[in-house]
């Protein structure tokens, strides 16, 4: 993908701050982090995100990010971290490489996140997981 920049991080034609490394996954800091030690474990190789990734592509991402999650944490001493990916623009995504983000987090970070809107009706539950189940 010529003009995606995960693949120019991979390719090495723009500078990255790489935490890992393997045959297949590439994990390194994210340019504008949420807090300090905010990583990106993403597969070398080009795909937009969870819809067109091969299962043995994912398999790998999610094994590297559990690795980097810990070790991200132990590094900056987190408290906890966020595990997260964006899929569309709906969803967050500006870059169309796909990307697991890690996210130290701390007691005292002030970030929330998302808040529940509770605001199923009498039935409904059972209906969205019916269509979800036929969807799958
Ligand atoms: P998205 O919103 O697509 O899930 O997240 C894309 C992430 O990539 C953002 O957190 C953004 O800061 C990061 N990012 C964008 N461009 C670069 C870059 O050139 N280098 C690095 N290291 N991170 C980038
Ligand atoms: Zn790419």
């Amino acid at each position: 993908m010529d003009n995606c920049i995960f693949c120019k991080i991979v390719k090495g034609e723009i500078p990255s701050n790489k935490i890992y490394e393997d045959e297949s996954v590439l994990a390194f800091l994210d340019i504008a982090p949420i807090n300090r030690g905010h990583a990106l474990v993403i597969p070398k190789k080009h795909f937009e995100n969870i819809y067109d990734v091969p299962d043995e592509v994912l398999t790998d991402v999610i094994k590297v990010s559990k690795k980097i999650a810990k070790a991200v944490k132990k590094a900056v001493g987190a408290d906890g971290v966020n595990v997260s990916m964006n899929n569309e623009p709906a969803a967050g995504q500006v870059v169309f490489h796909l990307h697991i983000h890690i996210i130290p987090r701390l007691i005292t970070d002030g970030l929330k996140s998302w808040k529940s809107r509770g605001d199923y009706k009498q039935g409904e539950p059972e209906q969205v997981a019916e269509k979800i189940i036929r969807a799958l």
